[in-house]
């Protein structure tokens, strides 16, 4: 069952939405070398505390969870990629950082992602952003009344295609409202033309993430969330809160 907004829900969620974007942005700020993940963390924690907001990932222990998270944002550097646990790991000049945050205000959530380079970047740490971030806008352009889920992981799907980076399908989008993670689920790939039907009020996470490649395949760390590609090739996120409106996809995660 896929959950319909109305426009004063999604003006609520976007309410949350403006929250997550400033944590990721403050937290941007304050990425250096020689600040620890932890720091970013109290930095993210601070931004939703001022603005009444709750975190929907500290404490959160999904299926594949073998105990909670303990964080408001996942970071997730170099070769981790996804739900990176926050610890004492101190970021170098050069690092690839994925921030990923959600949040919610009156029990209205918003998720995203963002991925950038510490000082110095590599040109193919580049490029792997800016592929990834593509993707997250063909994503969203194809989140428009009428088209089908299919079609977003489609077109996520080909631009990582066209650019040779490593994906896999697990752990792609998903319907967000009163909790994260609700129905449906949107792979980062696979073919066009299939699945539900997207109409007006439908809010959805996309959030593709790809690989340097050429791996596929992932290990976790021994804290149970870090998710680190098999081949140590680096990885990049990028996540937006989008809903479905007569009018074309609304982006309900900027600052
Ligand atoms: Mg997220
Ligand atoms: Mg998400």
């Amino acid at each position: 069952m896929v959950e319909l907004k109305t426009p004063a829900e999604i003006e609520r969620m976007r309410a949350a939405g403006r929250v997550v974007a400033t944590a990721l942005h403050t937290v941007k700020k304050h990425a250096a070398a020689g600040v620890s993940l932890r720091e970013l963390d109290e930095v993210a924690r601070d931004v939703l505390r001022s603005a009444g907001a709750v975190s929907l990932f500290d404490g959160y222990q999904p299926g594949f969870a073998t105990s909670p998270f303990s964080g408001v944002i996942c970071t997730s550097v170099n070769d981790a990629v996804l739900h990176g646990l926050p610890n004492d790991l101190c970021l170098t000049d050069g690092d690839l950082l994925n921030v990923d945050c959600g949040a919610s205000i009156d029990g209205w959530c918003a998720d995203s992602a963002i991925s950038f380079c510490v000082g110095t970047p590599r040109t193919e740490d580049l490029e792997l952003i800016a592929t990834t971030e593509s993707a997250l806008a063909a994503g969203i352009a194809a989140a428009v009344p009428g088209n089908r889920i299919g079609d977003i992981g489609a077109a996520i799907g080909r631009i990582g295609t066209d650019a040779g980076v490593g994906t896999n399908l697990d752990f792609g989008g998903h319907g967000i409202g009163r909790r994260m993670h609700q129905e449906p689920h949107i792979p980062n790939g696979g073919r066009g033309g299939r699945g539900l039907k997207l109409q007006a009020g439908q809010v959805f996470a996309i959030e593709p993430w790809f690989w340097t490649g050429p791996g596929s395949t992932y290990l976790i760390d021994n804290d149970g969330w870090t998710l680190r590609s098999a081949d140590r090739t680096r990885g990049a996120h990028a996540e937006h809160t989008v809903a479905i409106t007569p009018d074309g996809p609304d982006i309900l995660t900027l600052p």
